[in-house]
């Protein structure tokens, strides 16, 4: 096929050509295969076609030019080795034709076993075996049922139903009871089966065989659940699927022989040993399918020593080389060990810090390198609550883990149900096919989120974890009915009122009430579980990694939090400072009557008696804060939102009005009120009056502030503590404004703080897309930025959060126009490029200048890279995210190759 005159492009490499490093290229088997091949270990020959090779494939729906030929020489090449020739009726060459992408991806066609067998063949390949006419015909018809299904999409149940029919009419439910005649018989069943689906003869000649197969594998890179699966997990759709071709070992030819899957350590927990199971006289996926049960590994020291001191060998040298956990797919054919896969193994969140911490142990790996192996993600997934790890239930249903954490609580089936029972103190799951945005006031009330249907990107699953709660999605083996309030699962009926448990993490559901344990790493982090004296390889391992990432970052973090317990928790966990303080729930509860004097007020004396009575309030907020966070920074936003947010809803105080008039009560004071909501009323009260528009429209409101602050931090002061305030005013979009606000303030401070040595710093916030594109004016008049990314977010995009992530956020993340809510991590394109042109400008303008962020990208692990980039001083996010942030704002001076230490 290839033209003489052109240079072939390299499609197909050996595996003694490749090597770990050419994922890319030869898929992770592929270059795994290839790396083993070249340490020397035993795996069968074989070769590997590459992903390029698929991609032109998959782009002109035919193969390229020049690959039949490499395949040819490639197979020539095999068979010479092996001394064999593929389907050769009396000595056959087998191979296995294996997929294998860059990333391991369900829903891709896996493997097709014995390519090469034929009606002739089986019968060489039985005399090889020394006359072993069972291992013949359980192999062929093995390769009739695995290239059936995969590779011509016959269901594959057929199959297991014939097999079970011939278990049944031999009275056995092991298959190793089907003698070699049954084994015939079946093969006789199997084809029928394959003509009855495709409408030809299963193919006899292997060379067809193994084209038909790898064709297959290039179009499953296409297949409905792949292109599915690589949406999910944003894995690029061009890099297609490499196909391996290797030389057939056989685990089936007799009690000799067997096949296994193994672990270098325990992926669960990340304990040294050897985990691993073993399944004698079988091949392939018998390990895995469940047909008989394994046993452990450790059970073939007993049936083959000698294989299995080779196996621990090569396990220990894997994890040297690799210098991680490894997993690993191996087969004994007759006493001799083969090698068939191995890869770095996936693990629980617990594994990867425990495992980071002894490889530095063992002296593979540094510290930096352990920094780099463990994330943000999984330190959040440990500090969740979780079900006791002893308990006794069994999952009725598995999902998807949607959102962490564990739940348990009664089933409800309806928003209306789940807010009911939540206001008389019930904990509930809220149970449905799906969400949609009707039901986000059950969500909020529910404890737990449980649907039938439904990936990663659902509604249920992006607003649960938007809230921070619990949520398996997609768990179809439940039958949900709503109008009856029920649901069944595995033939067991659950009404509304019986108590569930859900697992966010694993997606397992469960029937009844699964007891929650607290977290470790948290109980760690709070300071009552120390790790040098407590035997907890976890705890010990994540306090090793957090030092050294603290040691390492270039950014402080901080915390949001605006009562005295959320800031004392927040130090705890390691917060160096408070980065946003808010003030407006100090208006609210039994302080409401004296901001609705304030906001009513006709005269300025009526306005100035409820801000002096305003005034000690504030004044003993900012004295505890400061307390507790004595001599760390505390930046405090004045007052933000909307006034009318403080006032009753219009609603309600319209019809108190019109029932108290009706009753002839005196409603002058309601009336003056319900005039003042109408007032004030926003169509947009995001972009109406609030900020610093209410500091500059309300005489002396801000100014109180100022003062409370500023006497605060002198009354700490003088009782020996250091306050270190920082004021901040919020919705900033021009320098004028916040110079108006800085005058006053400073006028004000400086009368209060006289000698006191008490330091205010005064800045503002970023987060009016024009105060980003304004920046350096503003720094004039800035001692600090602070970026409010929040409502950035919002002012850039042009949607307010509360209306649109549940009405069409899951949409967009499906589309994929976001690959993740811009609420969730900071859009850099867009909203990023936003705060680098602030960063830079305000940096230019003021050299200095303090940077930080508040917005809740500032707990967010890839967000904090960016701020990490764009050189802010610090984050502040949430308290419990606040150690997120510290092992965050570690790995990204480690990944950007710094020794950048503080
Ligand atoms: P998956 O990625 O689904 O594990 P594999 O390509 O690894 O698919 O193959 C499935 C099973 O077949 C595995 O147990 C593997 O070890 C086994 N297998 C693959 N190739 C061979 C071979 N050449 N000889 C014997 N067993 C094989
Ligand atoms: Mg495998
Ligand atoms: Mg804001």
């Amino acid at each position: 096929m290839a033209a003489q005159e052109t240079v072939d492009h390299k499609y197909v490499y050996d595996f003694s050509e490749g090597n770990k490093d050419l994922k890319e290229l030869l898929g992770g088997k592929g270059a795994n295969l290839a790396e083993m091949t070249n340490l020397g270990l035993p795996v069968p020959p074989g070769f590997t076609i590459t992903t390029e090779a698929c991609q032109a494939y998959l782009a002109t729906g035919q193969e390229p030019d020049g690959l039949a030929g490499q395949i040819e020489a490639h197979l020539e090449a095999l068979e010479r080795a092996m001394g064999k020739r593929l389907g050769d009726p009396q000595d056959p060459l087998l191979v296995s034709v294996r997929s294998g992408a860059k990333f391991s991806m369900p829903g891709m066609m896996e493997t097709v076993l014995n390519v090469g067998l034929n009606d002739q063949s089986v019968v060489g390949l039985s005399a090889q075996a020394g006359q072993n006419d069972r291992f013949a015909w359980d192999s062929y018809r093995r390769l009739i049922q695995m290239f059936g299904k995969t590779v011509c999409e016959v269901p594959g149940e057929e199959f297991e139903h014939a097999l079970d029919e011939a278990k049944n009419a031999k009275g056995t439910h092991n298959d190793l009871d089907l003698d070699a005649d049954d084994l015939r018989g079946l093969v006789d069943a199997y084809k029928k089966i394959f003509l009855k689906h495709t409408g030809r003869e299963f193919p006899q000649q292997p060379r067809e065989q193994l084209d038909l197969a790898i064709r297959a594998v290039f179009e499953s890179w296409n297949a409905e659940r792949a292109v599915l699966y690589r949406r999910q997990e944003r894995i690029p759709a061009d890099l297609g699927t490499a196909v391996n071709v290797v030389t057939m070992v056989f685990g089936n030819l007799g009690p000799d022989s067997g096949t296994g899957v193994a672990f270098t350590r325990d992926p669960g927990s990340g304990a040294q040993g050897i985990y691993g199971d073993y399944l004698a006289n079988a091949q392939g996926e018998d390990v895995v399918a469940g047909i008989r049960n394994t046993v452990p590994l450790q059970e073939l020291e007993r049936l083959d020593k000698s294989s299995y001191d080779e196996l621990l060998g090569i396990m220990a040298r894997l994890e040297e080389h690799y210098k991680d956990l490894c997993d690993i797919e191996f087969t004994i054919e007759r006493g001799k060990l083969w090698m068939l896969q191995t890869r770095v193994g996936k693990r629980t969140a617990a594994a990867a810090f425990v495992i980071a911490g002894q490889l530095v142990d063992e002296g593979l790996i540094d510290l930096d390198e352990a920094l780099h192996r463990v994330n943000g993600a999984q330190l959040a997934q440990l500090m969740f609550p979780r079900f006791q790890l002893d308990h006794e239930f069994q999952p009725v249903a598995k999902g998807i883990g949607a959102s962490p954490g564990a739940a348990s609580g009664t089933v409800v089936f309806t928003s209306a149900r789940a807010v009911e029972l939540a206001a008389e103190g019930e904990s509930v799951i809220l149970v449905r096919r799906e969400t949609n945005p009707d039901d986000l006031n059950g969500m909020i009330a529910a404890q737990g989120i449980l649907t039938s249907r439904g990936g990663k990107t659902s509604h249920a699953a992006v607003v649960a974890r938007g809230m921070g709660k619990t949520c398996v999605s997609g768990a179809d083996e439940i039958e949900v009915n709503v109008p009856a309030k029920r649901f069944t699962v595995a033939g067991r009926t659950v009404n509304e009122g019986d108590v569930v448990s859900i697992d966010g993490t694993t997606g397992k559901v469960y029937l009844g009430e699964v007891p929650v344990m607290p977290s470790e790493v948290v109980q760690y982090f709070e300071g009552s579980l120390d790790p040098e004296h407590i035997d907890n390889a976890l705890v010990r391992a994540v306090h090793r990694i957090m030092t050294h990432a603290d040691g390492k970052r270039r950014l402080a973090v901080r915390t949001n939090a605006d009562t005295g317990a959320d800031a004392a928790r927040a130090r705890r966990f390691g917060a160096e400072g408070i980065g946003l303080c808010r003030t407006e729930h100090m208006f609210l509860g039994d302080r409401r009557e004296l901001v609705e004097r304030l906001i009513l007020a006709r005269a300025a004396d009526e306005r100035e008696a409820a801000l002096d009575a305003l005034l000690p309030l504030q004044r003993a907020d900012f004295e505890e804060i400061f307390r507790e966070m004595d001599g760390l920074p505390v930046t405090v936003r004045l007052i933000d939102p909307p006034l009318h947010e403080f006032l009753p809803p219009l609603e309600q105080l319209a019809v108190n009005v019109a029932v108290a008039q009706e009753r002839g009560e005196d409603v002058a004071k309601e009336e003056a009120l319900l005039a003042a909501v109408r007032r004030m009323h926003e169509e947009n009260p995001m972009l109406g009056l609030r900020g610093v528009r209410l500091g500059l429209v309300i005489p002396g409101l801000f100014a109180m502030q100022v003062r409370a602050i500023a006497e605060a931090a002198v009354s700490c002061a003088r009782n020996g503590g250091v306050a270190k305030p920082e004021i901040m005013v919020p919705l900033v979009g021009a320098v004028q404004e916040l110079e108006t606000v800085r005058a006053e303030a400073e006028k004000i401070i400086a009368e209060v703080v006289g000698d006191s040595g008490v330091e205010v710093l005064i800045g503002t916030m970023i987060e009016v897309p024009r105060a980003a594109l304004t920046a350096g004016q503003i720094a004039e008049a800035a001692e600090f930025f602070s970026f409010g990314t929040n409502d950035l977010t919002q002012m850039g995009w042009g949607f307010s959060r509360d209306d649109v992530e549940g009405a069409f956020f899951w949409r967009y993340l499906e589309l994929g126009i976001f690959g993740i809510s811009p609420f969730e991590s900071i859009d850099r394109d867009g909203v990023g490029r936003l705060v680098r042109i602030a960063a830079e400008e305000g940096r230019a303008a003021r050299p200095g200048l303090k940077l930080g962020i508040c917005g809740e990208h500032g707990g967010d692990p890839d967000s904090v890279h960016f701020f990490h980039e764009v050189g802010l001083d610090y984050v502040s996010c949430s308290p419990f995210r606040v150690p997120v942030a510290r092992l965050e704002a570690g790995r990204a001076v480690v990944e950007s190759g710094g020794s950048d230490s503080r």
